[in-house]
């Protein structure tokens, strides 16, 4: 604030411009880590990551871009140039293969900072809008149809061919040219600016990787740590199949000052599970008890997990990961792992599943579950549900990871080994020390939660308690 009343010597613009590069690099990072393609959403995202809400503060697509092109320069810079001469030689085929079409290629693979999720774009003309769709039919080469609106009619960049159609080609190479995935989107040229996209079924399979199959492990009997009520929707079907006791930290009233506590208690006694440690925090006082270095409690908690764990003989032990997101749902991590070891089972099984992040199985994944259709259609259905009655702000989250990731994300459940690295931020910070420096600028709270300060602590009194 002071500084807006009171410009200094290139005080607010060398704010803003950094502020604007780091949102670009999140938004790089996002990119390439989720396949994330449409750079206003990576930006929106990455914006909300950063507890950003400045429109002003949003970087350009050239400015992600650059930002796209610096991160494969520093963690893909062996791989890189042989991905993108392979999807280069996979739209020269498809050139080849449309050349009626006058095709022009476009995006990522032209400008070269297409990465393992990109797909291959190109511009078709055509007079006859359904003619890219003729032929993938008579070829053979599946595809779906979708609608889409065209922001700018920029597209035909021909002005002789006004009155012909442009169609947009979007080839997903599986890294077997052989194979590529096709989506054939086209645009009439009418002024309506509708987009007739034809999508192809495989695209759902992005990022799936092959690594996935319906697995049948055993779980034994099982203890679900989780920090917010409502997070449990991310597990729906691994909790019906292995009916773990449920222990919530909070009862995540943190945004609207309601506790979500009994709509989760519903939810758990629905799959046939139960909740054996009910929101144990309400949210503030969590909060309260690590701004104030008040450990105690924390290790009471600790404790009386040990003790559940004895007594029901527990073989796996599920918690939130530490995505550095929110400290509530990075201290499940230190809690099951600190009960754990006080429990002395040495051979218990410790996993963690992503909260915030992408869905779909990565690298090092040790579990994954994949629904079938009916079961993401029950899990969608009761998420959208749980979400709406417990207001517009879940409803709003919801929402927004539906669209992050689409809804067939959701049919996977991934668990892993317990204990990866917490993503940490350009500088050094955790995602929820960012946001919380803005809410401090903004009025919001009055001090930072910070890790180093407040969360170590924790941390460290629960490793004393254990040893
Ligand atoms: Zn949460």
């Amino acid at each position: 604030m002071r500084e807006r009343s009171q410009p200094r010597h290139r005080g607010p613009s060398v704010n803003l411009r950094e502020l604007r590069a780091r949102i670009a690099h999140e938004a790089a990072r996002l990119m390439t880590d989720s396949g994330l393609r449409d750079y206003a959403a990576a930006k929106r995202k990455a914006a909300l990551r950063l507890g950003v809400s400045d429109e002003a503060a949003l970087p350009k697509n050239g400015e992600v871009e650059e930002a796209l092109r610096t991160h494969q320069r520093l963690f893909e810079r062996d791989a890189h140039p042989q991905l993108l001469r392979a999807l280069r030689e996979t739209a020269l085929e498809a050139m080849r293969f449309l050349s009626a079409f006058e095709p022009r290629l476009v995006g990522a693979v032209l400008d070269g900072t297409a990465d393992r999720h990109s797909a291959v774009c190109l511009h078709l003309f055509s007079d006859d809008p359904d003619a890219p769709a003729r032929l993938l039919g008579e070829r053979g080469i599946p595809y779906e149809a979708q609608q889409r609106r065209l922001p700018t009619p920029q597209l035909i960049s021909r002005s002789s061919r006004m009155m012909s159609c442009v169609s947009r080609l979007s080839i997903v190479s599986t890294g077997n040219r052989c194979s590529a995935r096709r989506a054939l989107h086209s645009k009439t040229c009418s002024d309506k600016q509708t987009k007739k996209t034809l999508n192809c079924a495989a695209n759902h399979a992005l990022g799936s990787g092959g690594k996935v199959g319906s697995v049948r492990t055993t779980f034994g009997r099982s203890l679900l740590v989780i920090a917010h009520p409502g997070h449990e929707l991310r597990l729906y079907g691994w909790i019906k199949q292995t009916s773990p006791q449920v222990v919530f930290l909070t009862d995540g009233s943190g945004s609207t000052g309601v506790s979500r506590f009994d709509l989760s208690r519903d939810l758990i006694s629905e799959l046939g599970a139960r909740v054996a440690i009910p929101g144990k925090f309400p949210e503030p006082e969590l909060y309260q008890l690590l701004l104030r270095g008040d450990t105690a409690p924390f290790v009471r908690l600790a404790d009386e997990l040990a003790a559940l764990i004895r007594d029901e003989n527990i073989d796996t032990l599920v918690c939130d990961a530490s995505e550095g997101y929110h400290p509530a749902h990075d201290l499940c991590l230190p809690l099951a792992r600190t009960a754990a070891r006080a429990a002395a089972r040495p051979n218990i099984r410790l996993y963690e599943y992503r909260v915030i992040g992408d869905p779909r199985p990565e690298e090092g994944d040790a579990i994954a579950l994949e629904l079938d259709t009916s079961a993401l259609q029950a899990k969608i259905e009761r998420s959208r549900r749980y979400a709406a009655a417990s207001g517009s702000v879940l409803s709003q989250e919801v929402q927004y990871m539906f669209d992050t990731f689409g809804e067939e994300a959701f049919s996977y459940e991934v668990l892993r080994p317990a204990g990866t690295e917490t993503p940490l931020l350009q500088d050094g910070l955790r995602y929820y020390e960012v946001r919380g420096e803005e809410r401090v600028r903004s009025g919001r709270y009055d001090k930072v939660l910070r890790y180093r300060e407040h969360f170590a602590p924790v941390q460290a009194a629960l490793e004393e308690y254990a040893a």
